[in-house]
């Protein structure tokens, strides 16, 4: 395929891109190759934590990239050091693995868990997961998300990952055998459609692995770093995870990822885990600076307030063309419309001109909103205004 001064030809082709290249981006805004700027509600999938290009990580990356960049994950280094201990501080947990991306990190809480369960439960080794999850693209992360078709496609999977359904825990606890020995989810279903754990729910699954002494794992690689309106999602459930995984806005778009464990939780063994760039300095320099930002005065509030914006302003438009509301915690939301018009809203609002705007449907019927967490007013406005004119010219 050609188009402008590209041939993309020598990419392997793994999804359907549109014949766009980006060349730079600044807070919420992309720009392409022809010079069209977007006002960006997808940012790198949830991963732009402070937009594109933020001050805060082109400073840390500078001044780490001329003081150290990588002396083996076999010494410690000082970010890693500083990142872990924020890290424990801000949570209930009391150490932390790094990783590069969410899917090595869901990695990593499968094997411990697994090791937990050869040390402390008679080799038990199976993890209930759920329709509808997400957690990555491994073979074995694979294997414990529970996206249709996923079963199949690269067989055989990786065995022990039965699958519950989301907000029923009687579904739950029919899974629960000898062979058990954790289960994990995602406090809000990501890319199963924007869709959050039950407060009830949470609380019934800590009171089961309790009862059954099962580890409680939280993939809040799509939902931690503040995209929820607190710094993690699980603190808005009352309950205390044994293990939670981190990647997307911990690295505020540049790769990182982390596993967090209870002290009791960590059995790994001298050689059991590791990883050539795992708490690279260069990037726990980054994730230092995300963190800062996101813990300072104030921020959490704006997110919080940029999130009922939002899901005032869905609300109003779902009233407005008799869709079926909004739902989601914090910034990350989806709009349900009631008709398989996501796609055709995605593309038109991508080719509106002269700005284009970049909106996701993680399924026909729903529109998926991740704009950076410091998104200013004003932008959530233009976004709710360039919506309410694409609906009313699609959707009728
Ligand atoms: C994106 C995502 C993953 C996978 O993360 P990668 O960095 O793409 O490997 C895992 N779990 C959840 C909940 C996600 O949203």
């Amino acid at each position: 395929m050609e188009f402008g001064q590209f041939n993309v030809n020598a990419l392997m082709e793994i999804t359907q891109r549109p014949e766009i290249v980006f060349v730079r981006g600044q807070g919420s805004w992309l720009e392409d190759h022809a010079g069209k700027r977007y006002l960006d509600f997808i940012q790198g999938w949830a991963v732009n934590t402070l937009g594109h290009c933020p001050p805060e990580i082109i400073a840390a990356l500078d001044k780490q990239a001329r003081t150290l960049i990588n002396p083996s994950p076999a010494f410690y280094n000082q970010p890693m050091v500083e990142l872990a201990e924020r890290l424990t501080s801000a949570s209930c947990f009391d150490r932390v693995f790094f990783a590069n991306s969410g899917a090595e990190a869901n990695e990593g809480a499968i094997k411990l868990a697994r090791k937990w369960g050869q040390v402390n439960k008679n080799g038990a080794f199976k993890i209930i997961t759920f329709d509808h999850s997400f957690h990555g693209r491994t073979l074995t992360t694979m294997s414990a998300s529970g996206k249709p078709g996923w079963s199949t496609i690269f067989a055989p999977q990786v065995e022990g990952f039965p699958k519950a359904d989301l907000n029923d825990i009687a579904s739950v606890e029919a899974l629960v055998d000898d062979q058990t020995v954790a289960i994990m989810l995602e406090p809000v279903q990501g890319e199963g459609g924007v869709i959050p754990a039950t407060q009830e729910f949470m609380q019934g699954l800590r009171q089961l692995a309790d009862k059954h002494k099962l580890l409680l794992i939280v993939d809040e690689v799509q939902t931690g770093m503040g995209r929820t309106g607190s710094l993690f999602a699980y603190q808005q459930f009352g309950i205390t995870p044994d293990i939670m995984t981190l990647a997307k806005g911990i690295g505020g778009g540049a790769p990182l990822a982390a596993l967090l464990a209870r002290q009791d939780v960590c059995v790994f063994k001298h050689g059991d885990q590791g990883g050539t760039y795992n708490g690279n300095p260069l990037m726990t320099a980054v994730g230092i600076a995300v963190f800062d930002a996101v813990t300072a005065p104030g921020f959490l509030e704006g997110v919080n307030a940029r999130g009922k914006q939002l899901s005032d302003g869905l609300l109003q438009l779902s009233e407005k063309y008799g869709m079926k509301g909004e739902r989601g915690m914090g910034l990350l939301r989806a709009l349900k419309l009631g008709t398989d018009h996501g796609p055709a809203i995605v593309e038109a609002a991508r080719d509106q001109n002269p700005e284009g705007l970049l909106l996701n449907a993680p399924r026909p019927n729903l529109l998926r909103f991740m704009p950076a967490l410091n998104v200013s007013a004003e932008d959530m406005d233009s976004m709710l205004k360039q919506l309410d004119v694409l609906v009313e010219r699609i959707c009728k």
